[in-house]
């Protein structure tokens, strides 16, 4: 038996780690969840490494967009709003969406190609009535209890068919989250979205370099500039495919020609379809590499409710970043390997709560990667499917987890640190969270909450429908 630790305790040699509380101690533990709310929206932040453009559009957002041809590049669009039982449910002239589900949008061009029995069930977007429009929204919205993976995977996606076919309508979609961001302090965005499958509104296909150019101009307009946002996008890869390896070296060498504006490869879709484990992309991804000098990887991995290797075999394909990590906690020698290191998890809370990964915050492995010392930062995924935005993830990340002011910070520090953006721009981004969470800091201690302008969570958003917590 060895005694040297009591006797070294009794002696005063060791002493346990004691934090003193600090002043972000005592406003959190004093503060209602409005005040909470209103310091995490006027605290400046870093970037959000997951999102996905097409997943980021509030509904009003989209419903706007869809029906202003000016901002939309001159698209008319069609939804379906009642089923005349032209056909058998399954199946569909396009491909993948059900024929038995209302509000699936298309443009004129994909209209004009139906027959006429299916032509009536369809009506022009704008001539919905208000209770329509309202049901439209909120079939693009994650937000009944009854809602879950299956409704996101299988039909949100499915509801928005055409409009995600619009190179503007997506453009528009990325300068209106660079707004939105900036209202509450981000000054990165590295977002998921492709230059294929576009069409114009005659429904021919749009080159994928005009597409490209499309969303540089986009970011280059005053407005976008005024924002405040940096901006990068990941190219994403659809993994499950047949043909996903083909895809892969096509995205492959597609961002290696657009690196100014591509900076990074996903690869994305439900984990649970085996299709797409991981190391099938292996062999592909060596082939390319030993031609093409690198680029950046952050792959989703370990979305999934049955524990696996999965998040191991996403570092061996050369990711630098994981999304999600969720099971990660059931494979230890992975985390061992993660620990102190350089791959970074990129953290959706609302995400994992909406979809099911994670039936109460409480069971989420977030705070042991944290403490545990594994590279974290909070991302909002798909947040205009849950109504939700940034802040949101900072309310749940402290409302569930205590964080101190330390872990925060870190937590936004490491949003910018882990972004595949170059690195003088890295540096100046730095530069910038450091000198306004810095005077941020100052202020507060000088002033408390009543110096910070106000702020209430998105009407019907998550936080006011899980935490019961609603703007006035
Ligand atoms: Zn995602």
């Amino acid at each position: 038996m060895n005694y040297l630790p009591l006797a070294a305790l009794m002696l005063g040699l060791l002493s346990l780690p004691v934090k003193a509380a600090d002043w972000f101690d005592e406003f959190r533990a004093s503060a209602s969840p409005a005040q909470l709310y209103q310091f995490l929206h006027a605290m400046p932040k870093g970037g959000d490494l997951h999102n996905h453009l097409s997943g980021s559009g509030l509904p009003e957002w989209w419903y706007r967009l869809a029906t202003d041809q000016q901002l939309n590049g001159g698209y008319q669009y069609y939804t379906k709003t009642r089923i005349n039982n032209c056909r058998a449910p399954g199946g569909d002239m396009f491909g993948f969406a059900p024929y038995l589900l209302l509000f699936r949008t298309i443009q004129e061009s994909s209209y004009a190609r139906l027959p006429a029995c299916e032509k009536a069930e369809f009506q022009k977007l704008e001539s919905l009535t208000r209770e329509q429009k309202t049901d439209w929204m909120n079939s693009l919205a994650l937000d009944k209890a009854h809602e879950g993976r299956d409704e996101f995977f299988q039909t949100h996606w499915q509801r928005l068919a055409d409009l995600t076919g619009n190179p503007h309508i997506m453009a528009e979609l990325l300068y209106l989250n660079m707004q939105d961001f900036s209202k509450e302090g981000l000054i990165y965005l590295e977002t998921m979205e492709g230059t294929r499958f576009y069409q114009t509104p005659d429904g021919q296909p749009i080159e994928p370099d005009a597409v490209a150019d499309i969303f540089r101009l986009r970011l280059q307009q005053p407005d976008a500039i005024a924002t405040g946002v940096t901006v990068r996008m990941q190219y994403y890869l659809l993994r499950f495919i047949a043909d996903a390896e083909q895809d892969l070296e096509w995205i492959y060498h597609f961002v290696d020609r657009n690196r100014d504006l591509y900076t990074g490869i996903n690869m994305v879709g439900r984990e649970d379809n085996d299709k797409g484990y991981p190391l099938r992309f292996l062999p592909v991804l060596r082939k390319l590499r030993r031609d093409i000098p690198g680029i950046p990887l952050a792959i989703h991995a370990g979305e999934v409710d049955e524990p696996n290797q999965h998040v191991r075999d996403t570092l061996l394909l050369g990711a630098e970043r994981i999304g999600h990590g969720v099971n990660l906690i059931s494979d230890p020698d992975t985390m061992l390997l993660m620990r102190n290191n350089q791959n970074l998890v990129e953290i959706n809370l609302i995400s994992n709560m909406k979809l099911n990964y994670v039936n109460q915050f409480k069971e989420h492995p977030f705070p042991e990667y944290l403490r545990f010392g594994i590279p974290v930062t909070l991302s909002t995924d798909d947040r205009g499917m849950w109504l939700s935005n940034m802040t949101d993830e900072y309310f749940v990340a402290v409302s569930e987890f205590n964080l101190s002011w330390a872990e925060i910070r870190l937590l936004l520090s490491q949003s910018i640190e882990h972004a595949f953006v170059e690195a003088p721009v890295k540096a100046a981004l730095r530069d910038t969270l450091n000198k306004r969470l810095n005077a941020f800091e100052r202020n507060f201690r000088a002033q408390g909450i009543s110096g910070l302008p106000q702020a209430t969570p998105m009407a019907n958003g998550f936080i006011c429908q899980h935490y019961g917590f609603c703007s006035q």
